[in-house]
């Protein structure tokens, strides 16, 4: 997942006129001054966070930018027009070479520090990892040895846990 903060516009990307605020419906918008009709509200960007659930345990993973001994379940973008319970399973595939089936909505939240809305699915998978460039690391935990972290995935690890304990 790329570190990119938000987008600062100083000119305006379809014309180049410069870029000012406007004030729409209580958010602050930048707009085209020149008024070609661009417009950039700052909406959260869409993450699909994927709890992947193998029989031996849950997948977590490093990812090469983390720093040491950090892991987290898999996240990735949603491609245009897709579903992002598509992209669960997408991501499932590229990222740990992995069939995805049983897909199952978690929950939504928020990455304020990112500006992104998480869309988190736990699915289920089978077979040989394989794992793709960006992680260079993986680790099956067993679900009654799994513990949350904080920020929004570890929430959805906990909605998960919570959820399936107690059923
Ligand atoms: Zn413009």
């Amino acid at each position: 997942m790329s570190q990119f903060k938000s987008v600062e516009y100083v000119y305006c990307p379809s014309c180049g006129a410069k870029i000012k605020d406007r004030l729409i419906d209580a958010q602050v918008v930048k707009v085209c001054a020149a008024q070609c009709g661009f417009a950039f509200f700052n909406n959260p960007v869409p993450v699909v966070a994927v709890i992947v659930e193998m029989p031996e345990g849950v997948v977590l993973a490093h990812n090469v930018a983390w720093p040491e001994g950090m892991f987290s379940v898999i996240t990735g973008y949603v491609d245009p027009h897709e579903l992002p319970i598509d992209t669960a399973i997408r991501e499932t595939k590229e990222e740990l070479g992995l069939a995805a089936y049983d897909a199952k909505w978690v929950g939504h939240y928020m990455f304020h520090a990112k500006n992104q809305l998480i869309i988190a699915y736990s699915v289920k998978a089978q077979g040989e990892l394989c794992l793709n460039h960006e992680l260079d690391a993986v680790k099956i935990i067993p679900k009654h040895k799994l513990k949350s972290w904080p920020g929004p995935t570890g929430q959805a690890v906990e909605d998960w846990l919570a959820r399936s304990l107690s059923r």
